[in-house]
């Protein structure tokens, strides 16, 4: 629309009712929601103009049914990753290197997901894990501290993290929109995926591409797509807790050593121990302390029983009383005084740690059996080892059968390609925790050093599919 055109518009548009059909409010300096469905216009987001929300309430129902419109396109790419967390990062970065022009979306105000906005400060089982993997744990462990140096950068500092993987992302060449959830996803007549649809400040946006890689950890993308998924354990689902992280300060490090979990695994013990004897009682009973560079820990001390990952409102209530939690064991450590008097939380994590959601149907499921035996595939995309680490259920803990299994050991297995492609849409693959597999193998392979070289192979593999002219199921995995 030419600007003079639309300043008479929105002054026609400002002078109105502010009243929807509805009787919903409706903002002044809107955009009719008629006029982006009649005209080939859009309303200028940058200058804060919005498509009003039209529609009418069904009483019967409790519901709005909600108007038709054109939703702009606005971006095209050959390979759109949704997501940008460990996995996130690494399938846009390896499909971008293979050629690919590659959009990701996250949803978040960084990328790097529960590694920055969940402040998790430690890579689990990444030894032995080439590529990507190690190129991060290369840039943590130089730009970052002596702590970081020591553990060759899998015990890293978050705020650096997020700046190491947006200048690797920037440099690969990826386009990069923060701030913007998928909603949505459009399916064409043969199955196969071919937009996504988001929700952020600048509205509701369609994403067009030739390739899909659902790394939104809970197989957001996957769901909207209309691909089948597990979820939990047993009948009811349930899912292993989610847990605040938090950064702190104040004590030295000398004097709070035997609880730094860097000294072994039982400093975990005798941080719950020595907690539980000052009369504080955490609701995570293994209490992880982490010192990460100049005074400055992570700390782990909550789990959130039952919440599901895909109910807003439950999250919020788990992150509320995530967070005060955290401050209110702070602050029973300080008053205990001596190493701890100057303690005080330096920032709690903006997205709680969620460690479980949909586990999407691929073409390979991943079993315990698998794990526990030592599954070797033809078409492995990398090699984890990390044990099924199941966080209680429940506040009593876990069930006995959950513990039985457990004690079974996990052998050294393949991730199977297979296991990352969609069984049920075509052009879509997932990468990280949403793979598909079993409650028990989730509990292993979801660890970080794994969901990263599962994305840059997603990220290669879509890249390639397309130079080869074959859809993601009909790639044949080459190792090489
Ligand atoms: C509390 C906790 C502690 C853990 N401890 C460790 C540990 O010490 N070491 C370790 O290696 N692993 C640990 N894990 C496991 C590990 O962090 C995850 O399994 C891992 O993050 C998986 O990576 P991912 O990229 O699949 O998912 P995520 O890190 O969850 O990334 C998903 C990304 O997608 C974005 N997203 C989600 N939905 C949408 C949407 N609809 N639209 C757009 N973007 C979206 C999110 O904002 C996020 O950035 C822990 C997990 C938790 C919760």
């Amino acid at each position: 629309m030419p600007s003079k055109q639309r300043r008479q518009f929105l002054k026609t548009v400002t002078a109105g009712a502010i009243l929807g059909p509805a009787g919903l409010m409706m903002s002044r300096h809107a955009i009719a929601d008629d006029a982006s469905v009649t005209g080939d216009t859009f309303p200028d987001v940058a200058r804060g103009e919005v498509v009003r929300t039209s529609g009418k309430l069904v009483e019967s129902s409790q519901a709005l049914q909600e108007s038709r419109r054109l939703i702009p396109i606005a971006g095209q790419s050959q390979v759109l990753v949704c997501g940008g967390g460990p996995a996130g990062i690494a399938a846009a970065l390896s499909a971008a290197r293979s050629g690919a022009q590659v959009q990701l979306l996250e949803l978040a105000g960084c990328l790097g997901g529960v590694w920055t906005a969940g402040m998790l400060t430690k890579i689990l089982d990444s030894s032995g894990k080439t590529g990507i993997m190690q190129e991060v744990l290369t840039a943590l462990a130089q730009q970052g501290s002596d702590v970081a140096k020591q553990t060759g950068g899998t015990v890293y500092d978050p705020e650096l993290a997020k700046v190491v993987l947006e200048e690797m992302c920037v440099n690969a060449g990826i386009k990069i929109q923060l701030h913007t959830m998928v909603v949505g996803a459009v399916t064409d007549a043969n199955n196969r995926l071919v937009a996504v649809v988001t929700e952020s400040k600048s509205g509701r946006q369609v994403w067009t591409a030739d390739r899909f890689i659902d790394c939104t950890g809970d197989g957001d993308l996957a769901a909207q797509a209309g691909c089948q998924f597990d979820l939990g354990f047993g009948a009811d689902c349930s899912c292993q807790p989610m847990s605040m992280m938090a950064l702190v300060t104040g004590p030295q490090p000398e004097d709070v050593k035997d609880f730094i979990r860097e000294t072994g695994s039982a400093a975990k013990a005798r941080f719950y121990q020595f907690m539980r004897e000052a009369g504080i009682d955490p609701s995570y009973r293994a209490p992880t302390l982490r010192h990460l560079h100049s005074g400055i820990y992570s700390i782990m001390t909550n789990h959130e029983y039952g919440v599901s990952a895909f109910d807003a409102g439950a999250i919020t209530k788990a992150t509320i009383e995530g967070r005060r939690e955290v401050h209110d064991i702070v602050r029973g450590l300080r008053s205990l005084g001596g190493a701890w008097k100057d303690l005080a939380v330096v920032a709690t994590a903006e997205q709680i740690g969620i460690r479980e959601g949909r586990r999407v149907k691929g073409r390979y499921t991943i079993t315990n059996e698998d794990i526990t035996t030592g599954l070797k595939h033809p078409e492995a995309v990398c090699r984890a080892k990390f044990p099924v680490d199941v966080h209680s259920l429940e506040i009593a803990g876990n069930p006995q059968s959950i513990e039985k299994l457990r004690a079974r050991g996990v052998r050294q297995y393949d991730i199977p390609y297979p296991a990352l492609v969609a069984a049920d849409v075509d052009g879509l693959l997932m990468a990280g925790r949403c793979i598909s597999g079993d409650f028990f193998a989730h509990a292993s392979y979801r660890v970080t050093g794994n969901a990263v070289p599962m994305g840059e192979a997603a990220g290669k593999a879509a890249a390639e599919s397309i130079t080869q002219g074959v859809l993601p199921h009909q790639l044949i995995w080459n190792t090489n």
